[in-house]
């Protein structure tokens, strides 16, 4: 029989009437005779308020201890969506990420996925259960709790899709897919029927949390498209699958959740200092987006949620360092057309001279140009979004 799996964001699942809506979807596919798996999130916004209430006791908390608190989010899903669906008729099972057979590497709060042991799954599927996995969760070699990173349930999902060979993977959310730009920033954003595994990819990077970004690498490195959809509507979504190239841009994404940290000292920095701050940051799960050494100073950008913690570790460590932090943003605009034709980056140019953006850097890759600056105001990605995506001509 065909599986399918099913992922349930964090906003599909927050309250009693929603996780009714789910079950729903959840019957109707069953219906079709089909091996379910469900993959869920915690509801709304209880992975924040954990991670809130453990800096409230400690500021930097054991990353194992954090694993063990926000495993407790989906768990909670998993087992309140089975409830459900068991007093509707329909036979359900919540699993753990361990009683999945999701193994993983120790690495707390950002492990990668190792090994799916997939028996206990196939008994469930066997009896006729729908099975309702915690996402964002697996098991270390010492049977401890590790996390996959925030967002990380998209990649158990996918992850799973893999494992079980199912047909397929849909992501459901409060929005019907990917779109050309947030649309609660742009006014006339187009949703995108597909999109390629690079592209999205980039559109990830780009700090855009539509979907988690390795469960993108899952899908191209294993050939399995997935789709993005909405709990609430019943538009297509959008899929996400190995695409010929096209030279359309696809989309624009500002991301303003980032700080370059300065530190900086009266001496010149050794190259064994420089290897400590760096070792110390990694250890500490500090996501590093640049790190560059200059005589007397290092500077990275780092992600806005973690300022506080970088500070206070480095306040601690490098007691003689200057510690500075500068916000900033960073404009990315997707698509293979970026490097197939320079036009694109020449009107990208010339909108932002018209409005005097002070541009801190420009990166190209192969399908993004990134841009890099103190602050790029609304009305410019609106006027960028009208000249490169509503009236593409390349
Ligand atoms: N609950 C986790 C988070 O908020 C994982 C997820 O939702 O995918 O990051
Ligand atoms: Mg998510």
């Amino acid at each position: 029989m065909n599986t399918v799996v099913l992922k349930f964001g964090g906003s599909s699942v927050a309250d009693n009437i929603k996780l009714n809506i789910v079950a729903k979807k959840i019957i109707s596919l069953k219906q079709e005779a089909k091996n379910v798996v469900v993959v869920v999130s915690a509801q709304g916004k209880t992975t924040d308020k954990l991670i809130k209430e453990a800096q409230e006791l400690s500021a930097i908390p054991e990353e194992r201890e954090m694993d063990m608190l926000l495993s407790t989010g989906e768990q909670i899903t998993a087992s309140k969506l089975s409830i459900l669906l068991n007093r509707k008729g329909y036979p359900a099972i919540s699993l753990t990420g361990w009683q999945a057979g999701i193994r993983t590497n120790g690495v707390h709060r950002s492990a990668k996925i190792e090994q799916i042991y997939i028996d206990r799954m196939e008994k469930e599927l066997e009896k006729g259960n729908i099975i309702i996995v915690a996402g964002f969760q697996g098991v270390d070699e010492n049977e401890d709790i590790t996390t996959l990173g925030r967002g990380g349930s998209d990649t158990t999902a996918v992850a799973l899709q893999v494992a079980l060979k199912a047909e397929k993977c849909y992501i459901f959310s409060d929005v019907d897919g990917i779109y050309s730009a947030d649309p609660n920033m742009i006014t006339m954003t187009k949703k995108l029927d597909e999109i390629s595994f690079d592209e999205m990819q980039e559109i990830s990077d780009a700090g855009a949390k539509v979907l988690h970004n390795r469960c993108i690498q899952l899908g191209k490195r294993f050939h399995c498209d997935i789709v993005a959809k909405s709990t609430f509507s019943e538009g297509s979504g959008t899929k996400i699958c190995e695409k010929i190239e096209s030279t359309q841009i696809k989309s624009i994404t500002k991301n303003e959740k980032l700080v370059m940290i300065t530190m900086k000292k009266e001496q010149n920095i050794s190259e064994k200092e420089l290897y400590d701050i760096y070792e110390t940051l990694l250890q500490h799960n500090i996501l590093l987006e640049s790190f560059e050494k200059e005589e007397n100073r290092i500077t990275f950008r780092a992600e806005k949620a973690e300022q506080n913690k970088v500070q206070e570790l480095l306040d601690r460590k490098y007691p003689d360092y200057q510690i500075m932090q500068e916000e900033f943003v960073k404009l990315s605009i997707v698509g293979y057309g970026v490097i197939q034709d320079n036009k694109v980056l020449s009107q990208t140019i010339a909108i932002l001279k018209k409005h005097n953006i002070e541009i801190m850097d420009i990166y190209l890759t192969q399908a993004q140009i990134q841009i890099l600056a103190k602050e790029i105001k609304k009305e410019v990605i609106e006027e960028l979004h009208q000249k490169l995506i509503n009236f593409s001509t390349i």
